[in-house]
Formats: C-alpha cells, structure tokens, sequence
C-alpha cells in the first residue's frame, strides 16, 4: 500500500529533505488555566503534550539549540548553509496569548531563511479574529500550517477526556482556516478510553469527508503517562490497551479510508519513556515503526 508520507511530500515541495524544530511559543493552554477547563485533557502530560519541546527563551536560540538535534538526520548529504527546517510550535496552545506578542515570537522565526514554514498546534477554540488576523500576516512571510488537535469526533469521549470543546466548534475553526487559505493538520488518537474500532475509524471517516480536505493528518497511539489524570482514570477503570499487532490493523484501516491528498504526518505518536505506563510496547520506537512499515508495504 502506498501512503503520502510528511517526508516525501516535503521532498516533493521543497525539493530537498526538511526536518521539524521543535520551539516554544511560551503559551498556557486555555484547558488548564480555567478558562476552557480545569486540569487538561487527561492524557495531556506537565509538557503539555509536547515533551520533546524547549523551555521558552530567545526564538533564535531555540532554532540553534533545535538544530543541533536534527542535523545529525541529514548524514551530511546538505552542506549546512542549504539546510532546510519547519519551525514547529507543538507544546501546549501556541495562539493562546497576545496577538502582537505572538506575531513577534513566530516572525523571528518566520524571517530565518533556513525556516521553509512554520507549524502552529493548537485548539480550535482558540482563532478568535484578532489572531486570525495575525496569522494571515504571517502567512504573507512563509507558509503557516495549523494543527488542530481533534482526537476524536465523538463528543462523549471528547468529555471523557476533558478535551473542553465541542466538535461544532473544531468543524467551525476549521473552514475558517481553510477558506483563508491555511494549511490545517488534524491530529487523531487510538486507543483513547470507551472507543472502538468503529468509533475511531468513525473519526477518521469524518476527518476524511471534510470538504475541502485537511493538508494533513497525524495519527497518534494513545499513550498513558505517568502524573496525569488518564493514570489514576486507568487505575481506578481499567480499559483496553490496544497490542502493536491491534494498533497495526486499525492504521491499515484508516489508511485505506484517507483520501490519497491528505499528507500522513505521522503513524504513532512519541511519549517520554521515564513516563510511559502503557502501552509499553510503544518503548521500542524503532521496532514499533519497522512493524508499522512493513504491514503497510505487505498490504
Ligand atoms: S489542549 Fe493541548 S495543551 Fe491543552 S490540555 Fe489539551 S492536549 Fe494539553
């Protein structure tokens, strides 16, 4: 089976192989302060789901810092000078703040020339007009992807999870997005408690129908990290933990149900070993994407 993997379409645009830095905007998140909701979403963990993220300091260091992870990736094949990055804002809520402020923040990155675009996570709730506004700008100085962190479309789960807004509000944001010209990047999870096959690939379905399609889509394998509310919710109810081999036959499905147009950011998610609980498989990144692979190339 053949998929639109992030690293080829990225090849295909940019011409050359490009790599993410991982910075920080310096943003809370609306889920935790009260404004949205209390605690976070339970699986979200102290680094606010970006735990490979950088305390926030001068923008500027940040890539340098940043850079010094990824470059090794390039084995020496682009001198340094004609090394190429996206500058990505993971960490919590990254347009949850002042409008002008921000604009600073993603400018500074922005202006780098090594910088090919700049990817901003965050929650749907969280576009009002005068950041939209600021994100246009932005857009006239390097191309700017939004991702959006759905999880799931069933609003049951979506309370089970704290995730603090409704579906409605994600399907709003979205074509604001889009029928201003972002790029959007949705990001789905397996495993989440209560969900089924049927309701996750229920999700994937929906994500698939939007019209016009999303840019992109990450599918992340729930992960159980220790000191967060999913640990004691799986203490107190344990739920099925989906097996490599589960968890497999479930992204095989929803690659077939993917309209080939959507770019697969990715196949499974990252989480801090020194905090996993579960799945523990997970652990073994390289082993767990060698298995994904290879089901994906035999089908
Ligand atoms: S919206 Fe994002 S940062 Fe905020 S609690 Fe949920 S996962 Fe964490």
């Amino acid at each position: 089976m053949d998929i639109n993997t992030l690293s080829g379409y990225l090849k295909k645009r940019f011409g050359e192989k490009i790599y993410k830095l991982s910075l920080s905007s310096g943003c809370t998140c609306p889920n935790r302060d009260g404004s949205a909701g209390y605690g976070g979403c339970i699986f979200c963990s102290e680094g606010g789901s970006g735990d490979f993220a950088q305390p926030f300091m001068p923008v500027k260091e940040q890539i340098n810092n940043a850079k010094k992870l990824v470059d090794d990736k390039f084995h020496g094949k682009t001198s340094a000078k004609d090394r190429k990055y996206i500058a990505y804002f993971q960490s919590f809520t990254n347009t949850y703040g002042d409008p002008d402020k921000l604009y600073t923040i993603f400018k500074e990155a922005a202006m780098e020339p090594e910088i090919a675009a700049v990817s901003i996570a965050t929650r749907p709730d969280c576009i009002q007009d005068d950041i939209l506004e600021m994100l246009l700008k932005l857009k006239q100085i390097k191309p700017v992807w939004i991702e959006l962190g759905l999880q799931t479309v069933s609003d049951d789960t979506a309370r089970l999870i704290n995730r603090c807004y409704e579906t409605s509000v994600f399907e709003k944001t979205y074509h604001r997005l889009k029928e201003n010209g972002f790029e959007v990047i949705i990001h789905l999870i397996f495993g989440l408690p209560g969900e089924n096959e049927e309701m996750m690939l229920k999700s994937v379905r929906y994500v698939s129908d939007l019209e016009p399609h999303p840019d992109g889509i990450k599918l992340q394998l729930l992960h159980i990290l220790k000191n967060t509310k999913l640990a004691e919710y799986f203490e107190q109810n344990p739920f099925h933990i989906l097996s490599l081999d589960e968890y497999t036959d479930l992204l095989i499905k929803a690659l077939e149900i993917i309209p080939k147009d959507i770019v697969i950011h990715r196949l499974t998610g990252d989480g801090p070993k020194n905090l996993l609980i579960e799945p523990l498989w997970s652990a073994d990144k390289k082993k767990v994407l060698n298995h994904i692979n290879k089901a994906i190339r035999d089908h």
